[in-house]
C-alpha cells in the first residue's frame, strides 16, 4: 500500500501544527538536503509549454529514495476560477521502484517555496533586516510572509498588487496574526526603505515588476515569480548590480531572471554558500538576489519532511496504487479474478 496525504488532511495538518512551525521544520530538512547536494541526481525539470501556461515534472533521487512533483503554472487561471499553481508529488523506494508516499502538493509547494526563500534570506539578507516589501499578494504571499517572520523575525510588510482584492485578502489573512501591514499605491512606494523585497507575481511575459531605480544598496531581493522561459519580473539592469544566487544553474538559465544574461554570467548556487565553498553577502552594501525558480530537491525535502511528520497519524491514509499480484508474473490473474464466470 502507498501512504497518502490528500488536500483535506494536508490543510488539517498545517492548521493543527501552525504554518510557522511547519515552515520552521521544513527549513531544517531543506538545509540538510542542500548540504548533501552532490548525492542527488539533478536535471532541469521537464516542461510542456502552451499559450495557457506550463505543466512540469520535477524528478530527483538520492539513490535510496526517488521523488517527483507534477506542477502547473497558468497565470490566467484565477480569472477563470482556477488556481495559478497546483501540484502533487510522490516518493518511491529505489530498491524496488514502488511508490511509497503520495501527497497533494499545492499547499506543500507554498510551504516549501516560502521555506526555501527564508533559508536563503537567513543566509544572505542583512541580519538587521526589519521591513519586507511584497509585490504580488496571491496564493504564495501569506506563506512567504510567515516564513520570513519565522526565519528572520520580519513583522513589518509593505505590500502592492495590481488586484486590490488580492491585497484585501492578504491583509484579512495576516493582520489577525500580528503582522504590521502597510498597503502601497505602487511597487516603487512599497519598496522604498525596505530591507528585503519579495516579488511574487504571475504573468506570462517579460514584466518589470521591480525597477532598478528602486533597488538600493544592502537590499536582499527574493524573486519568486520569474520561473519560466519568457516570464521574468526584474528590470535586467538590477542583475548588473546584484550578486545572484540560484538553486541549480542549468535550470535557472532556462527559467530564471538570468535567462537573458550573456554566457558566463556569474551566479552562485545556494548549496555552495551553505557549505562555505563560496561567499554569500560580504558587506552590508551588497545587493543579494535569490533568482528563485523552484528545484526538485526542495520538493523532495518537503515530501520527506511531511512523510516523517505524519507517519502513524490519521493525517495519512493508504491507497491501493500498485498492482502487486501474489505471483509477480501473474498480472493477468488479477484481471481474471474479476472476469464474469462462464
Ligand atoms: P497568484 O496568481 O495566486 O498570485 C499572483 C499575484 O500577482 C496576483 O494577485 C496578481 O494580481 C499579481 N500581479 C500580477 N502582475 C503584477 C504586477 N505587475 N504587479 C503587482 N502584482 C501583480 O500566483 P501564486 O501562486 O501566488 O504564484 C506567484 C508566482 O510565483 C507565479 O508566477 C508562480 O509561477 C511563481 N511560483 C514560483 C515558485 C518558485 O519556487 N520559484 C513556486 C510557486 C510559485
Amino acid at each position: 500500500m502507498t501512504r497518502l496525504v490528500d488536500v483535506r488532511n494536508m490543510a488539517r495538518w498545517i492548521a493543527d501544527h501552525g504554518p510557522d512551525r511547519c515552515i520552521a521544520g521544513l527549513i531544517e530538512y531543506l538545509d540538510a538536503d542542500f548540504r548533501r547536494w552532490e548525492q542527488f541526481d539533478k536535471s532541469p525539470r521537464v516542461a510542456s509549454h502552451t499559450p495557457f501556461g506550463v505543466i512540469e515534472l520535477m524528478p530527483t533521487s538520492d539513490h535510496e529514495t526517488y521523488g517527483f512533483k507534477y506542477v502547473n503554472g497558468h497565470p490566467s487561471n484565477p480569472q477563470r476560477g482556477f488556481q495559478t499553481v497546483t501540484a502533487f508529488g510522490v516518493l518511491a523506494d529505489v530498491h524496488n521502484g514502488y511508490p511509497t508516499f503520495l501527497a497533494e502538493m499545492t499547499l506543500l509547494t507554498a510551504l516549501r517555496t516560502a521555506a526555501t526563500s527564508a533559508l536563503i534570506a537567513r543566509t544572505l539578507a542583512r541580519p538587521d533586516s526589519q521591513v519586507m516589501a511584497m509585490i504580488g499578494t496571491g496564493s504564495q504571499a501569506e506563506f512567504q510572509a510567515m516564513a520570513f517572520r519565522e526565519a528572520l523575525g520580519i513583522t513589518t510588510l509593505r505590500v502592492y498588487d495590481v488586484d486590490p482584492d488580492a491585497i484585501a485578502k492578504f491583509v484579512r489573512n495576516l493582520k489577525p496574526l500580528g503582522f504590521s501591514i502597510e498597503v502601497a499605491a505602487n511597487a516603487s512606494e512599497a519598496v522604498r526603505g525596505a530591507d528585503i523585497v519579495t516579488t511574487c507575481t504571475a504573468d506570462k511575459q517579460l514584466a518589470t515588476v521591480l525597477h532598478d531605480k528602486d533597488v538600493t544598496e544592502g537590499m536582499h531581493l527574493n524573486a519568486i515569480g520569474g520561473d519560466c522561459p519568457g516570464k521574468t519580473e526584474l528590470e535586467p539592469a538590477i542583475l548588473d548590480r546584484a550578486k545572484v544566487f540560484v538553486e541549480y544553474t542549468p535550470q535557472t538559465l532556462i527559467e530564471g531572471e538570468i535567462q537573458h544574461q550573456p554566457e558566463g554570467f556569474e551566479v552562485t548556487e545556494l548549496w555552495e554558500v551553505l557549505l562555505g565553498r563560496k561567499e554569500g553577502r560580504t558587506s552590508p552594501e551588497d545587493i543579494t538576489l535569490f533568482d528563485s525558480v523552484g528545484f526538485a530537491i526542495e520538493d523532495f525535502s518537503a515530501l520527506r519532511y511531511l512523510r516523517d511528520q505524519v507517519a502513524g497519524t490519521d493525517y495519512e491514509s493508504e491507497i491501493d496504487l500498485v498492482a502487486a499480484p501474489e505471483d509477480p508474473k501473474d498480472l493477468f490473474g488479477m484481471v481474471g479474478a474479476f472476469s464474469p464466470v462462464g
